[in-house]
């Protein structure tokens, strides 16, 4: 069984007394709601702080980002130790925010994944297909190439925490979903190039999220369907009662 995880990714906004303001209201909605894994991914500041205030709850707080470095010359860098250090749990990793903007490699994604696993942070690794690889008919090239590089002289005997997140680039912040078809389709391709990188039974295991403008009323159809274990929110997750509401939406 896969146990579903909904992950908020508040991406640069939030103050540190926002985000523990958003808990303070979160909590209650969710009570002690355990059938899906709830991590909240703030941005760095805010980290200590919704530790901190999540200790004893039934949610996690990942980063959005690190280095791959235990420690070293990089300027404006956060490493894995630092994470581990402060009780983060959870990374995501390869966002197309940073591919885009921050020139995010398939490399360094691949980089990155190994440091998390070798300081047991949970990698939630993003992969997906732009637009205009879509149109032209290239959605499994892209999604095989990102989830094989990604996974490339990863042990099979670690690599059970990971998980990964399909986000079509084109549904991100553009309030375009994909079609529970587009999704389940896209999802069947990384689990099956799982299979062929790391063994067929973590194929089975692994959990694979959707994300690109999830929202309350299209969570129950995209999150929890077939081989869906999931939801990774940007926009609607800055709201404590439309983040809880796409919880309760996700509920199987
Ligand atoms: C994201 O940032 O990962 C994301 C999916 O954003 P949104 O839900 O706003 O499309």
């Amino acid at each position: 069984m896969r146990k579903l995880l909904i992950a908020a990714n508040w991406k640069m906004y939030k103050t540190p007394t926002e985000s523990t303001a958003f808990l303070t209201s979160f909590f209650p909605l969710i009570k002690n709601d355990t059938f899906a894994e709830i991590v909240l991914c703030p941005a760095m500041p805010c980290l200590p702080a919704l530790v901190d205030a999540a200790r004893a709850k039934p949610v996690f707080v990942g980063a959005q980002n690190m280095h791959w470095k235990n420690e070293g010359a990089f300027t404006g860098e956060t490493s894995p130790v630092m994470l581990s250090a402060i009780g983060a749990t959870h990374v995501l990793i390869g966002h197309s925010e940073r591919r885009q903007y921050f020139n995010e490699t398939d490399t360094t994604v691949n980089l990155k994944l190994k440091a998390a696993l070798a300081h047991s942070l949970i990698p939630i690794v993003c992969v997906g297909e732009k637009l205009e690889e879509r149109e032209a008919g290239l959605t499994r090239n892209v999604l095989e190439l990102q989830t094989s590089i990604a996974l490339e002289g990863i042990d099979s005997a670690i690599a059970a925490p990971i998980v990964f997140a399909y986000e079509p680039v084109w549904a991100i912040g553009t309030g375009r979903t994909a079609t529970p078809e587009i999704a389940e389709d896209a999802h069947k391709i990384i689990r099956a190039q799982i299979g062929k990188s790391l063994t067929p039974a973590l194929a089975t295991s692994i959990r694979i999220l959707y994300g690109g403008s999830v929202k309350p009323d299209n969570a129950k159809s995209l999150c929890c369907i077939g081989d869906i274990d999931g939801a990774l929110v940007g926009g609607a997750s800055l709201n404590p009662q439309s983040f809880a509401e796409i919880v309760h939406n996700a509920k199987p």
